[in-house]
Protein backbone atom coordinates (compact mmCIF):
# COMPACT_ATOMS: atom_id res chain seq x y z
CA UNK A 1 0.00 0.00 0.00
CA UNK A 2 0.89 3.71 -0.74
CA UNK A 3 0.71 5.78 2.34
CA UNK A 4 2.90 8.87 1.04
CA UNK A 5 -0.46 11.22 0.75
CA UNK A 6 -1.53 10.50 4.25
CA UNK A 7 2.19 10.59 5.89
CA UNK A 8 2.58 14.33 4.45
CA UNK A 9 -0.92 15.61 6.00
CA UNK A 10 -0.19 13.84 9.61
CA UNK A 11 3.05 15.20 9.92
CA UNK A 12 1.87 18.49 11.26
CA UNK A 13 -0.63 17.09 14.16
CA UNK A 14 2.26 14.95 14.76
CA UNK A 15 4.82 17.71 15.30
CA UNK A 16 2.52 19.36 17.38
CA UNK A 17 1.44 16.22 19.45
CA UNK A 18 5.20 15.91 20.22
CA UNK A 19 5.66 19.75 21.02
CA UNK A 20 3.18 19.13 23.54
CA UNK A 21 3.88 16.15 25.43
CA UNK A 22 7.29 17.12 25.70
CA UNK A 23 5.99 20.13 27.65
CA UNK A 24 5.25 17.75 30.53
CA UNK A 25 8.02 17.51 32.78
CA UNK A 26 7.37 13.67 33.33
CA UNK A 27 10.40 12.93 35.23
CA UNK A 28 9.76 10.89 38.34
CA UNK A 29 8.65 12.26 41.17
CA UNK A 30 7.96 11.45 44.72
CA UNK A 31 4.44 8.91 45.17
CA UNK A 32 0.62 10.98 45.38
CA UNK A 33 -2.73 9.14 46.22
CA UNK A 34 -3.29 7.74 42.86
CA UNK A 35 -0.24 8.45 41.23
CA UNK A 36 2.81 6.25 41.92
CA UNK A 37 5.64 7.74 40.17
CA UNK A 38 4.56 11.54 41.23
CA UNK A 39 2.39 14.33 39.35
CA UNK A 40 4.55 14.18 36.23
CA UNK A 41 4.19 11.01 35.07
CA UNK A 42 0.74 10.87 35.71
CA UNK A 43 0.34 14.01 33.57
CA UNK A 44 2.02 12.80 30.76
CA UNK A 45 0.03 9.65 31.05
CA UNK A 46 -3.29 11.74 30.57
CA UNK A 47 -2.45 13.67 28.12
CA UNK A 48 -1.30 10.85 26.06
CA UNK A 49 -4.27 8.65 26.54
CA UNK A 50 -6.32 12.31 25.57
CA UNK A 51 -4.36 12.06 21.91
CA UNK A 52 -5.51 8.67 21.67
CA UNK A 53 -9.13 9.76 22.38
CA UNK A 54 -8.96 12.01 20.13
CA UNK A 55 -8.33 9.85 17.03
CA UNK A 56 -11.01 7.70 18.24
CA UNK A 57 -9.27 4.99 19.61
CA UNK A 58 -10.35 3.11 23.04
CA UNK A 59 -8.00 3.86 26.02
CA UNK A 60 -7.24 2.92 29.76
CA UNK A 61 -5.58 4.24 32.05
CA UNK A 62 -4.72 1.76 34.99
CA UNK A 63 -3.99 3.58 38.22
CA UNK A 64 -1.94 5.52 36.82
CA UNK A 65 1.01 3.09 36.39
CA UNK A 66 0.17 2.00 32.49
CA UNK A 67 -2.35 2.70 29.99
CA UNK A 68 -3.00 1.57 26.97
CA UNK A 69 -4.43 2.84 23.26
CA UNK A 70 -6.22 0.58 21.69
CA UNK A 71 -7.42 0.07 17.61
CA UNK A 72 -9.07 -2.41 15.25
CA UNK A 73 -10.54 -5.67 16.21
CA UNK A 74 -9.95 -9.60 15.69
CA UNK A 75 -8.60 -11.98 18.21
CA UNK A 76 -4.90 -11.60 18.16
CA UNK A 77 -3.04 -8.13 19.09
CA UNK A 78 -0.12 -6.76 18.12
CA UNK A 79 1.97 -4.87 20.86
CA UNK A 80 3.31 -1.57 20.81
CA UNK A 81 5.25 -0.17 24.02
CA UNK A 82 6.64 2.95 24.70
CA UNK A 83 7.15 5.29 27.96
CA UNK A 84 5.90 8.68 28.89
CA UNK A 85 8.09 9.41 31.94
CA UNK A 86 11.52 10.93 31.01
CA UNK A 87 14.87 11.77 32.80
CA UNK A 88 15.50 14.62 34.76
CA UNK A 89 16.56 17.57 32.12
CA UNK A 90 20.05 18.01 33.49
CA UNK A 91 22.31 21.20 32.67
CA UNK A 92 23.77 22.29 29.38
CA UNK A 93 20.81 23.37 27.36
CA UNK A 94 20.36 26.23 24.91
CA UNK A 95 16.88 25.76 24.82
CA UNK A 96 14.17 25.04 27.40
CA UNK A 97 14.20 21.62 28.07
CA UNK A 98 10.39 21.32 28.81
CA UNK A 99 9.57 24.34 26.34
CA UNK A 100 8.79 21.85 23.20
CA UNK A 101 10.26 24.43 20.48
CA UNK A 102 10.00 24.19 16.76
CA UNK A 103 12.67 25.52 15.39
CA UNK A 104 15.99 24.82 13.02
CA UNK A 105 13.79 21.77 11.88
CA UNK A 106 13.75 20.23 14.57
CA UNK A 107 11.52 19.50 17.96
CA UNK A 108 13.70 20.10 20.89
CA UNK A 109 13.26 18.96 24.70
CA UNK A 110 13.67 16.31 27.16
CA UNK A 111 11.30 13.10 25.56
CA UNK A 112 11.95 14.06 21.74
CA UNK A 113 13.80 11.12 21.20
CA UNK A 114 13.24 9.03 24.21
CA UNK A 115 10.50 7.93 24.12
CA UNK A 116 7.57 10.50 23.58
CA UNK A 117 8.52 11.17 19.70
CA UNK A 118 8.54 7.39 18.93
CA UNK A 119 5.32 6.87 20.84
CA UNK A 120 3.41 9.44 19.13
CA UNK A 121 4.35 8.38 15.93
CA UNK A 122 3.29 4.76 16.41
CA UNK A 123 -0.05 6.42 17.61
CA UNK A 124 -0.36 8.26 13.89
CA UNK A 125 0.93 5.69 12.33
CA UNK A 126 -2.46 4.03 14.06
CA UNK A 127 -4.27 7.17 12.82
CA UNK A 128 -3.41 6.62 9.56
CA UNK A 129 -4.72 3.31 8.90
CA UNK A 130 -7.64 4.23 10.77
CA UNK A 131 -8.71 6.77 8.70
CA UNK A 132 -8.06 5.04 5.86
CA UNK A 133 -9.99 1.82 6.96
CA UNK A 134 -7.03 -0.28 5.83
CA UNK A 135 -8.73 -3.89 6.82
CA UNK A 136 -6.58 -5.47 9.20
CA UNK A 137 -6.96 -9.21 10.87
CA UNK A 138 -5.40 -7.76 14.20
CA UNK A 139 -5.49 -5.26 16.44
CA UNK A 140 -3.06 -2.77 17.29
CA UNK A 141 -2.41 -1.72 21.20
CA UNK A 142 -0.18 1.03 22.15
CA UNK A 143 1.03 0.12 25.55
CA UNK A 144 2.23 3.47 27.54
CA UNK A 145 4.52 2.52 30.66
CA UNK A 146 5.22 5.55 33.44
CA UNK A 147 8.42 4.50 35.24
CA UNK A 148 10.92 2.84 32.05
CA UNK A 149 13.57 5.29 33.72
CA UNK A 150 14.09 4.04 37.13
CA UNK A 151 12.29 0.69 38.23
CA UNK A 152 10.23 -0.59 35.59
CA UNK A 153 7.37 -0.59 38.27
CA UNK A 154 4.76 -0.03 35.75
CA UNK A 155 5.32 -3.03 33.74
CA UNK A 156 5.77 -4.73 36.92
CA UNK A 157 2.24 -3.46 37.93
CA UNK A 158 0.89 -4.37 34.43
CA UNK A 159 2.30 -7.51 34.19
CA UNK A 160 1.94 -9.26 37.36
CA UNK A 161 -1.13 -6.84 38.92
CA UNK A 162 -3.09 -5.96 36.02
CA UNK A 163 -2.50 -9.45 33.83
CA UNK A 164 -3.47 -8.14 30.75
CA UNK A 165 -4.04 -9.87 27.39
CA UNK A 166 -0.29 -10.79 25.91
CA UNK A 167 0.30 -9.92 21.91
CA UNK A 168 1.02 -12.10 19.59
CA UNK A 169 3.98 -10.11 18.61
CA UNK A 170 5.75 -7.05 19.96
CA UNK A 171 8.08 -4.01 19.17
CA UNK A 172 9.37 -1.38 21.74
CA UNK A 173 10.21 1.61 19.55
CA UNK A 174 12.68 2.76 22.61
CA UNK A 175 15.79 2.10 20.65
CA UNK A 176 17.02 2.55 17.33
CA UNK A 177 16.86 1.25 13.98
CA UNK A 178 16.63 -1.30 12.38
CA UNK A 179 15.72 -4.21 14.59
CA UNK A 180 17.46 -5.46 18.52
CA UNK A 181 16.43 -9.25 18.47
CA UNK A 182 18.61 -9.76 21.42
CA UNK A 183 19.72 -7.51 24.51
CA UNK A 184 22.19 -9.09 27.00
CA UNK A 185 21.01 -10.55 30.32
CA UNK A 186 22.45 -8.29 33.49
CA UNK A 187 23.64 -8.91 36.80
CA UNK A 188 24.28 -5.78 39.24
CA UNK A 189 25.48 -6.43 42.50
CA UNK A 190 27.55 -4.89 45.75
CA UNK A 191 30.32 -7.72 47.20
CA UNK A 192 30.84 -5.78 50.55
CA UNK A 193 33.20 -6.96 53.88
CA UNK A 194 33.52 -4.79 57.37
CA UNK A 195 36.36 -2.87 57.54
CA UNK A 196 37.75 -0.99 61.25
CA UNK A 197 41.32 0.62 59.67
CA UNK A 198 41.16 3.88 58.30
CA UNK A 199 41.03 3.16 54.72
CA UNK A 200 41.10 6.40 52.51
CA UNK A 201 39.79 5.14 48.48
CA UNK A 202 37.39 5.70 46.32
CA UNK A 203 36.49 5.88 42.80
CA UNK A 204 33.78 5.34 39.68
CA UNK A 205 30.11 6.43 40.33
CA UNK A 206 27.96 3.80 39.03
CA UNK A 207 27.18 0.22 38.72
CA UNK A 208 27.00 0.65 34.82
CA UNK A 209 29.92 2.98 33.53
CA UNK A 210 33.70 1.60 33.73
CA UNK A 211 35.34 4.02 36.63
CA UNK A 212 37.49 7.14 34.62
CA UNK A 213 39.36 8.08 38.13
CA UNK A 214 40.15 6.15 41.69
CA UNK A 215 42.32 7.47 44.15
CA UNK A 216 43.83 5.87 47.50
CA UNK A 217 45.91 7.44 50.55
CA UNK A 218 49.38 5.47 51.31
CA UNK A 219 51.73 6.32 53.93
CA UNK A 220 54.30 8.20 52.67
CA UNK A 221 56.84 5.58 53.49
CA UNK A 222 55.92 3.53 50.45
CA UNK A 223 57.05 6.12 47.90
CA UNK A 224 59.92 4.68 46.24
CA UNK A 225 58.21 1.38 46.01
CA UNK A 226 54.82 2.83 44.49
CA UNK A 227 56.98 5.04 42.32
CA UNK A 228 59.36 1.97 41.19
CA UNK A 229 55.65 0.09 40.50
CA UNK A 230 54.52 2.38 38.60
CA UNK A 231 57.51 3.22 36.57
CA UNK A 232 57.05 -0.73 35.60
CA UNK A 233 54.21 -0.93 34.55
CA UNK A 234 52.14 -0.76 31.11
CA UNK A 235 51.07 2.87 31.28
CA UNK A 236 52.88 5.13 33.59
CA UNK A 237 51.23 8.02 32.08
CA UNK A 238 47.68 6.97 33.74
CA UNK A 239 49.08 7.41 37.18
CA UNK A 240 49.76 10.27 39.16
CA UNK A 241 51.85 10.44 42.88
CA UNK A 242 51.79 13.00 44.77
CA UNK A 243 52.96 13.54 48.21
CA UNK A 244 51.65 16.31 51.69
CA UNK A 245 51.56 16.04 54.91
CA UNK A 246 53.69 12.84 55.48
CA UNK A 247 50.54 11.17 53.22
CA UNK A 248 51.26 9.74 49.76
CA UNK A 249 48.12 9.79 46.78
CA UNK A 250 47.88 7.50 43.99
CA UNK A 251 45.56 8.33 41.64
CA UNK A 252 44.52 6.59 38.16
CA UNK A 253 43.16 8.28 35.09
CA UNK A 254 40.77 5.68 33.03
CA UNK A 255 38.83 5.99 30.37
CA UNK A 256 34.92 5.61 31.02
CA UNK A 257 32.68 4.23 28.88
CA UNK A 258 29.21 2.23 29.14
CA UNK A 259 29.86 -1.15 31.09
CA UNK A 260 28.54 -2.63 28.33
CA UNK A 261 31.73 -2.13 26.36
CA UNK A 262 34.26 -2.17 29.32
CA UNK A 263 36.83 -3.89 26.64
CA UNK A 264 37.03 -0.39 24.94
CA UNK A 265 37.26 1.53 28.50
CA UNK A 266 40.41 1.20 31.29
CA UNK A 267 38.94 0.88 34.90
CA UNK A 268 40.75 3.21 36.99
CA UNK A 269 39.71 0.96 40.15
CA UNK A 270 41.33 -1.95 38.64
CA UNK A 271 44.60 -0.20 38.01
CA UNK A 272 44.83 1.24 40.82
CA UNK A 273 44.80 -2.01 42.57
CA UNK A 274 47.14 -3.33 40.30
CA UNK A 275 49.74 -1.16 41.97
CA UNK A 276 48.45 -2.03 45.49
CA UNK A 277 49.42 -5.61 44.82
CA UNK A 278 52.82 -4.94 44.08
CA UNK A 279 53.91 -2.46 46.96
CA UNK A 280 54.24 -3.46 50.63
CA UNK A 281 50.16 -2.29 51.42
CA UNK A 282 49.62 -3.95 54.72
CA UNK A 283 46.29 -4.79 56.84
CA UNK A 284 42.83 -4.60 55.62
CA UNK A 285 44.30 -2.44 52.47
CA UNK A 286 46.33 -5.32 51.64
CA UNK A 287 43.06 -8.19 52.23
CA UNK A 288 41.20 -5.80 49.95
CA UNK A 289 43.80 -5.33 47.26
CA UNK A 290 44.60 -8.67 47.38
CA UNK A 291 40.87 -10.14 47.03
CA UNK A 292 40.11 -7.93 44.64
CA UNK A 293 43.27 -8.62 42.34
CA UNK A 294 42.27 -12.25 42.99
CA UNK A 295 38.46 -12.21 41.76
CA UNK A 296 38.67 -9.15 39.31
CA UNK A 297 42.46 -8.04 38.72
CA UNK A 298 43.02 -6.02 35.25
CA UNK A 299 40.48 -8.02 33.64
CA UNK A 300 37.06 -7.27 31.57
CA UNK A 301 35.53 -10.72 31.16
CA UNK A 302 34.70 -12.10 34.52
CA UNK A 303 38.30 -14.52 33.97
CA UNK A 304 39.30 -14.42 37.73
CA UNK A 305 35.41 -14.68 38.96
CA UNK A 306 35.12 -17.88 36.64
CA UNK A 307 32.08 -16.58 34.87
CA UNK A 308 33.68 -16.41 31.65
CA UNK A 309 31.41 -16.91 28.78
CA UNK A 310 30.72 -16.57 25.27
CA UNK A 311 28.10 -17.73 22.53
CA UNK A 312 28.45 -16.58 19.10
CA UNK A 313 25.36 -14.31 19.12
CA UNK A 314 26.00 -12.15 21.98
CA UNK A 315 30.35 -12.45 22.21
CA UNK A 316 31.86 -12.19 25.86
CA UNK A 317 30.39 -12.06 28.96
CA UNK A 318 31.64 -9.26 30.63
CA UNK A 319 32.30 -7.65 34.19
CA UNK A 320 32.61 -4.34 35.29
CA UNK A 321 33.37 -2.87 38.88
CA UNK A 322 31.98 0.67 38.21
CA UNK A 323 32.79 1.78 42.04
CA UNK A 324 34.45 1.48 45.16
CA UNK A 325 33.80 2.85 48.54
CA UNK A 326 34.70 2.84 51.96
CA UNK A 327 32.63 4.61 54.93
CA UNK A 328 30.64 3.72 57.96
CA UNK A 329 32.73 0.67 58.57
CA UNK A 330 32.26 -1.12 54.96
CA UNK A 331 34.36 -1.47 51.93
CA UNK A 332 32.00 -2.05 49.14
CA UNK A 333 32.56 -2.80 45.56
CA UNK A 334 29.66 -2.51 42.77
CA UNK A 335 29.73 -5.02 39.96
CA UNK A 336 27.86 -5.45 36.54
CA UNK A 337 28.13 -8.15 34.49
CA UNK A 338 26.20 -8.11 30.73
CA UNK A 339 25.51 -12.00 29.74
CA UNK A 340 25.08 -13.69 26.94
CA UNK A 341 21.61 -14.61 26.02
CA UNK A 342 22.44 -18.49 25.84
CA UNK A 343 23.11 -18.06 29.85
CA UNK A 344 21.11 -18.02 32.65
CA UNK A 345 21.39 -14.66 35.10
CA UNK A 346 20.33 -17.13 37.62
CA UNK A 347 23.76 -19.44 36.90
CA UNK A 348 26.28 -16.28 36.96
CA UNK A 349 24.28 -15.27 40.15
CA UNK A 350 25.67 -18.61 41.86
CA UNK A 351 28.87 -18.98 40.74
CA UNK A 352 29.73 -15.61 41.83
CA UNK A 353 28.49 -16.40 45.22
CA UNK A 354 30.11 -19.42 45.56
CA UNK A 355 33.29 -17.75 44.87
CA UNK A 356 33.46 -15.04 47.15
CA UNK A 357 32.26 -17.38 50.11
CA UNK A 358 34.88 -17.86 52.76
CA UNK A 359 36.92 -14.04 51.48
CA UNK A 360 34.66 -11.91 54.06
CA UNK A 361 32.78 -10.46 51.81
CA UNK A 362 29.14 -10.63 51.19
CA UNK A 363 26.85 -10.45 47.84
CA UNK A 364 24.17 -8.50 47.56
CA UNK A 365 21.84 -8.58 44.52
CA UNK A 366 20.89 -5.16 43.59
CA UNK A 367 19.35 -5.60 39.87
CA UNK A 368 18.84 -8.56 38.03
CA UNK A 369 17.17 -8.73 34.13
CA UNK A 370 16.67 -11.51 31.98
CA UNK A 371 17.89 -11.74 28.37
CA UNK A 372 15.58 -10.87 25.44
CA UNK A 373 16.54 -13.20 22.10
CA UNK A 374 14.30 -13.25 19.48
CA UNK A 375 14.97 -15.66 16.90
CA UNK A 376 16.66 -13.56 13.78
CA UNK A 377 14.16 -15.22 11.54
CA UNK A 378 11.23 -15.02 13.01
CA UNK A 379 8.36 -13.56 11.35
CA UNK A 380 8.63 -10.57 13.44
CA UNK A 381 12.04 -9.64 13.12
CA UNK A 382 12.01 -10.30 9.32
CA UNK A 383 8.82 -8.68 8.95
CA UNK A 384 10.14 -5.54 10.69
CA UNK A 385 13.02 -5.61 8.78
CA UNK A 386 11.29 -5.63 5.58
CA UNK A 387 9.14 -3.11 6.61
CA UNK A 388 11.99 -0.77 7.08
CA UNK A 389 14.33 -1.89 4.41
CA UNK A 390 11.43 -0.84 1.96
CA UNK A 391 11.77 2.29 3.16
CA UNK A 392 15.13 3.50 4.19
CA UNK A 393 16.75 1.46 1.31
CA UNK A 394 19.32 0.24 3.68
CA UNK A 395 20.14 -3.05 2.77
CA UNK A 396 23.56 -3.00 4.61
CA UNK A 397 22.21 -2.42 8.08
CA UNK A 398 22.03 -5.63 10.36
CA UNK A 399 18.98 -7.01 12.99
CA UNK A 400 21.47 -5.86 16.26
CA UNK A 401 22.42 -6.97 19.51
CA UNK A 402 22.37 -4.57 22.51
CA UNK A 403 23.84 -4.72 26.21
CA UNK A 404 21.12 -2.08 27.22
CA UNK A 405 18.01 -2.95 28.20
CA UNK A 406 14.40 -2.30 26.65
CA UNK A 407 10.88 -3.06 27.88
CA UNK A 408 11.21 -5.91 24.89
CA UNK A 409 12.54 -8.22 27.52
CA UNK A 410 9.27 -7.54 30.09
CA UNK A 411 7.43 -9.60 27.63
CA UNK A 412 7.66 -12.45 25.08
CA UNK A 413 7.87 -11.80 20.87
CA UNK A 414 8.86 -8.52 21.60
CA UNK A 415 11.93 -6.49 20.42
CA UNK A 416 12.97 -3.63 20.15
CA UNK A 417 12.29 -1.38 17.01
CA UNK A 418 13.44 2.18 16.38
CA UNK A 419 13.25 4.98 16.52
CA UNK A 420 17.10 6.06 16.10
CA UNK A 421 18.09 5.68 12.47
CA UNK A 422 21.70 4.93 11.50
CA UNK A 423 22.69 8.42 10.52
CA UNK A 424 20.68 10.49 13.60
CA UNK A 425 22.49 11.76 16.00
CA UNK A 426 21.95 10.40 19.58
CA UNK A 427 20.93 13.25 22.26
CA UNK A 428 19.04 10.96 24.27
CA UNK A 429 19.50 11.60 28.40
CA UNK A 430 21.85 14.53 27.05
CA UNK A 431 21.64 18.10 26.92
CA UNK A 432 19.47 19.55 24.18
CA UNK A 433 17.36 16.43 23.00
CA UNK A 434 16.12 17.35 19.60
CA UNK A 435 14.25 15.36 16.83
CA UNK A 436 14.96 16.53 12.86
CA UNK A 437 11.62 16.79 11.56
CA UNK A 438 12.78 15.05 8.25
CA UNK A 439 13.73 12.18 10.20
CA UNK A 440 10.45 12.22 12.03
CA UNK A 441 9.18 11.41 8.38
CA UNK A 442 11.12 9.00 7.89
CA UNK A 443 10.64 7.68 11.16
CA UNK A 444 6.26 8.00 10.58
CA UNK A 445 6.68 6.04 7.44
CA UNK A 446 8.32 3.30 8.94
CA UNK A 447 6.12 2.68 11.63
CA UNK A 448 3.12 3.09 9.25
CA UNK A 449 4.40 0.23 6.93
CA UNK A 450 5.16 -2.01 10.06
CA UNK A 451 2.03 -1.35 12.06
CA UNK A 452 0.38 -2.91 8.60
CA UNK A 453 2.65 -5.39 7.92
CA UNK A 454 1.87 -6.71 11.46
CA UNK A 455 -1.43 -6.46 11.62
CA UNK A 456 -2.79 -7.00 8.42
ZN1 LIG B 1 13.45 5.08 26.74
Amino acid sequence: MDFSKEIKSAMEPLVQDISALCQIDSVEGEPEPGMPFGKGPAKALAAALAMGERMGFRTENFDNYVGHIEFGDGDEMIGILGHVDVVPAGDGWDRDPWGGQIEDGRIWGRGTLDDKGPLLTCLHAMKILKDLNVPLKRRVRIILGTNEETNWGCMDHYLHQVKPEMPVAAFSPDSEFPVTFAELGMLQYTLTRDIDEPIEIEGGSAFNSVPSSAKVILPASLEAEVRQAVADSKDPSIYQITAADGKLQLSVTGVGVHAKDVDQGLNAISYMMDILGKVSVTGQLKEVADFYNTHFGTTVFGEKMGISASDEISDHLTLNIGKIQAADGKLTLYCDSRIPVSIKVDDVEKAVQEKIQGTGFTYELASKEDPLYVDKDSDLVTTLMEAYRKITGDNESQPMVSGGATYSRAIDNCVAFGCLLPDQADTMHQANESLEIDKLEIWLQICVEAIYQLAK
